[in-house]
């Protein structure tokens, strides 16, 4: 016990910072010396290297760059060395920038800088660690930019969102979506009522359970080959990202191709971008999304987006993100 507590005292001591109070008591000579992103920077005159700081995404594909600064007059470039839990990656050296891999994945990058100076002084400082690297957006489920398709399903399959939730004021079949999406589905049912439209939600979330469920009816009804045209497998359903739902009007039609020549399926056609949603399979798209023509199934990736591919004439999400089409599930 003894022993032990001695161990770790001493690795305490070992790890603790240089305590800056005590170089710069009230009434110390040494008035210099100051804390600085969590090191102390002694003697204004004397070399110093700031500890890195990294900016960036800490996202797959995402690129990471390492900012610090020195005082004193440096007699080489700085020497970069990038880091994967600590440990120096190969061939990440020498540049103030790193892209990050998919093989960060999940794990945390930090960057060590050397600076040598005029006199030879070497200074050596290593800035702290990243939070655990995401995927990219488009891979990453709890992203409002996540790509589902017949090539890209969830991961996990079973990926349940963090949280849901009912839009107010709107008639709906009980399904809930992610918060960001039921507050654009009460703007746009609203702008649509402004309209004389009427707007109701007739699908929203499905869990992975829900999803394999509705799917093996489908199949039951029409047979595998039809269902798939129209109905995704759990774990492949953009419903089970709480991101997309099916809507429909007040004359009927509902999950149907007629919907697309009813007051509400021409208004959502001509208006829902406004809103952040696109209308995920259109017409005469099936060899990219993998889906029949579905005008009541919409999509949210928010506005900026959304208005992007109407800008740019892209009707697809695998277009506009550069993804290979996903006709069938290979
Ligand atoms: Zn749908």
């Amino acid at each position: 016990m003894a022993a032990a507590l001695g161990l770790a005292l001493g690795l305490g001591a070992l790890l603790a910072p240089p305590n800056p109070a005590e170089a710069s008591a009230p009434g110390s000579p040494v008035a210099v010396s100051r804390v600085e992103a969590g090191r102390t920077v002694v003697a204004a005159a004397s070399p110093s290297l700031s500890r890195p700081k990294l900016t960036g995404s800490i996202r797959v594909g995402s690129r990471l760059r390492a900012n610090v600064t020195t005082t004193g007059r440096k007699s080489d470039f700085l020497h970069y060395e990038w880091l994967r839990d600590g440990k120096p990656i190969n061939g990440a050296a020498e540049t103030v920038n790193y892209n990050v891999k998919k093989a960060d994945l999940k794990h945390r990058i930090s960057v060590r800088v050397t600076a040598t100076f005029v006199g030879g002084v070497t200074l050596v400082s290593t800035s702290a660690k990243t939070e655990k690297i995401r995927p990219r957006l488009i891979d990453d489920p709890t992203s409002g930019q996540v790509v589902v398709n017949k090539r890209r399903p969830l991961k996990p399959k079973t990926f349940v969102p963090l949280a849901l939730t009912m839009p107010r004021g709107i008639a709906n079949n009980g399904q809930p979506v992610r918060p960001s999406v039921a507050r654009a589905i009460e703007k746009m049912h609203k702008a649509a009522r402004a309209d004389g439209v009427g707007l109701r939600m007739i699908s929203g979330y499905r869990s992975y359970a829900l999803q394999r469920q509705t799917f093996n009816a489908y199949v039951a009804r029409d047979g595998v080959r039809a269902a798939e045209t129209y109905s995704a497998r759990p774990g492949y359903s953009e419903h089970q990202t709480g991101l997309t739902v099916d809507l429909g009007g007040y004359e009927g039609c509902d999950f149907d191709f007629c919907f697309a020549s009813t007051k509400t399926g021409k208004w959502l056609k001509k208006n829902a971008y406004k809103y952040g949603f696109i209308m995920r399979y259109p017409n005469g798209s099936q060899k990219i999304t993998g889906y029949i023509w579905e005008p009541y199934h919409f999509r949210y990736v928010g506005t900026k987006v959304a208005k992007n591919m109407k800008k740019k004439k892209i009707q697809t999400l695998e277009q506009y993100r550069g993804l290979k089409a996903a006709p069938n599930y290979g």
